[in-house]
């Protein structure tokens, strides 16, 4: 996904709203703006300010019900594990209406007699049949509880049929789902439900831990349009009644939020690359402007397969779909809505003249299907994992086609976006969506990382071989960490911590004593066994120096004045 700044779909209704913040609605409220105001308008005594900012976060940080029923990995969660999908709606454009039915597949790991699904509050329960039975169900915000006769056995499966119906608000950045009309007049119904969830418009299990091993979706619509969903095309069914069903099937494991409908009318055009499929599908009039960008596809998929090995989903093919509003990394089905115009919505995105090289869109959101769609974070607290990734993505897509030297003046633009006001990993188990540093910061990180490993073969034998690990898994930063530590020798968890875990950058503190000749250094990081390799001294003949957060000193002829640190290859604060 890609939320960073208020992007708009054609109609401009579809703004985005700044990153949210429980409680506050307004966007990092509680840490940046009347914080400005505040020091602006009074002179508090700085302890009375951070004591009054800290409870005003605390109290519009604190998780609702509803916030823990959604974020939590609950018992009634954890007693099961997902196997299948079948998602079989019918949609009604004209109304707004969407129902159906979804057949859940499940195996439970414990015995027990309920476990928790989720459905939005605006959306009905029409039955839920386990066979014939029907079940009972309790309702609790955007939670359904399922009730069972009999006590389900731990190791066996079970199929139950979730029927539903019902008029979806819109609601959240991207809308959720959207019931919209194209320029030409035609029903234009679009999703894109990652921060509100996939049971803003279709009942599933809601959370970011499980997924189903595959799917299919079954969409029913009216004669003439065409819906695009993930997975592979099975085909298309005259239902007889003006409605015409489309069958996907996903052939691989698949987060909820990446489940979507685009309805339209849309227009088809494929390519290959190798073996893989690619389709591509626009509105009528934007079709020649489509056939022209969309072709960056294939140099943004033998980029990302060079580095990470081979397209995540190859059964089902890789698909881009036009959408009314930026962009969305839907599995096997990435929306997109950049005006077919290289940057990000026809703006040099990180402000350095190699952004409009390339559409900002088609390679972020891509990016996605490998950190994100393959692997996925556990818990939406650890979503650095898709964000950072996939900002470092684009500066590798950079690098594989201009080299490295534009690669760090991409990634170094994106400092002027980082806030360094909150931890990048946000509260597990709360429904809590990090901030926009864990994007630009993170990325700064990943590229500090490399620099840290000092060794390029073995950084990209790094990447490779983490994703290679992890893919098609659900991993939280712990696994990460893991993985480089034990691939690469070194002890980084305080270096991860540092970044991930706290807001300020690492500083390096220099103290030259000209009589002598030295300079003393260390590092002030809020993690006490911070300790990272850095380059110092002149340009084109760095020294590296390995700074710990206790005073070391070593000699130097070059000057106060001269003394440069390699701050485009570490993301770090100097003071000297
Ligand atoms: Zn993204």
């Amino acid at each position: 996904m890609f939320v960073a700044t208020g992007s708009l779909e054609r109609t401009g209704k579809l703004k985005h709203a700044p990153p949210k913040q429980r409680g506050s609605g307004t966007g990092g409220a509680c840490f940046s703006l009347p914080n400005a105001r505040l020091r602006a308008e009074f002179s508090f005594p700085k302890l009375v300010l951070g004591v009054l900012l800290s409870w005003m976060c605390a109290a519009a940080l604190a998780p609702t019900r509803a916030d823990i029923l959604r974020g939590e990995y609950g018992q009634y969660r954890a007693n099961n594990d997902l196997l299948y999908y079948h998602l079989d709606i019918r949609v009604d454009p004209e109304k707004k209406f969407i129902g159906g039915k979804n057949t859940i597949r499940f195996r439970m790991l414990k015995d027990d007699t309920r476990i928790q699904l989720d459905l939005h509050e605006a959306l009905q329960v029409d039955k839920i049949l386990l066979g014939a039975t029907a079940l009972h169900y309790q309702r609790d915000s955007g939670a359904v509880f399922v009730d069972f006769p009999e006590m389900l056995r731990a190791g066996r499966v079970y199929s139950i049929d979730f029927y539903y119906s019902g008029n979806p608000v819109e609601t959240g950045r991207f809308g959720g789902i959207t019931f919209r009309k194209d320029a030409s007049g035609h029903p234009w119904v679009n999703t894109a439900c990652e921060g509100i969830g996939a049971s803003v418009w279709w009942p599933n299990k809601d959370q970011w831990r499980d997924e189903v091993e595959n799917m299919r979706i079954s969409v029913a619509i009216p004669n003439g349009l065409v819906d695009v969903s993930n997975g592979k095309f099975m085909g298309k069914t005259d239902l007889g009644d003006g409605y015409t069903r489309w069958d996907w099937r996903v052939h691989y494991p698949i987060n909820n939020y990446d489940v979507s409908l685009n309805i339209g009318n849309y227009e088809h055009f494929a390519d290959r690359l190798g073996g893989l499929p690619l389709d591509f599908y626009a509105l009528p009039e934007d079709l020649e402007k489509a056939r022209k960008q969309f072709a960056q596809a294939k140099g943004m998929l033998e980029a990302f397969q060079h580095y990470f090995g081979e397209y995540p989903f190859r059964k089902d093919g890789y698909k881009l779909i036009e959408a009314p509003y930026s962009g969305m990394e839907h599995q096997s089905a990435v929306t997109y809505g950049n005006h077919f115009a290289n940057g990000y919505l026809e703006r040099d995105w990180t402000g350095v003249g190699i952004s409009p090289r390339f559409d900002f869109i088609i390679v972020h959101e891509s990016a996605h299907e490998w950190f994100g769609n393959s692997i996925t974070a556990a818990d939406q607290s650890d979503m650095w994992i898709h964000e950072a990734w996939a900002t470092y993505l684009e500066c590798l897509y950079v690098e594989y086609r201009w080299g490295r030297e534009d690669a760090l003046k991409y990634t170094n633009g994106y400092k002027s976006k980082v806030a360094n006001a909150q931890p990048i990993i946000a509260p597990r188990g709360v429904n809590s969506e990090p901030p926009q540093d864990m994007y630009f910061k993170g990325a700064l990180f990943l590229n500090t990382l490399r620099s840290v490993v000092d060794d390029d073969g073995r950084w990209w034998a790094l990447l490779h071989g983490f994703y290679q690990h992890f893919k098609y898994r659900n991993i939280m930063t712990e696994d990460v960490v893991g993985y480089f530590n034990r691939k690469t020798g070194m002890n980084l968890t305080p270096v991860f911590d540092q970044y991930l875990r706290h807001t300020a950058l690492p500083m390096l503190e220099l103290r030259f004593d000209d009589a002598k000749g030295t300079v003393s250094y260390r590092w002030k990081a809020d993690e006490p066994a911070f300790a990272m390799p850095v380059r110092v001294g002149v340009k084109d003949h760095w020294r590296i120096i390995r700074p710990t957060t206790v005073w070391q000193t070593m000699e130097t002829t070059v000057p106060r004045d001269r003394f440069e640190v390699a701050t485009d290859l570490y993301y770090v604060n100097v003071a000297k």
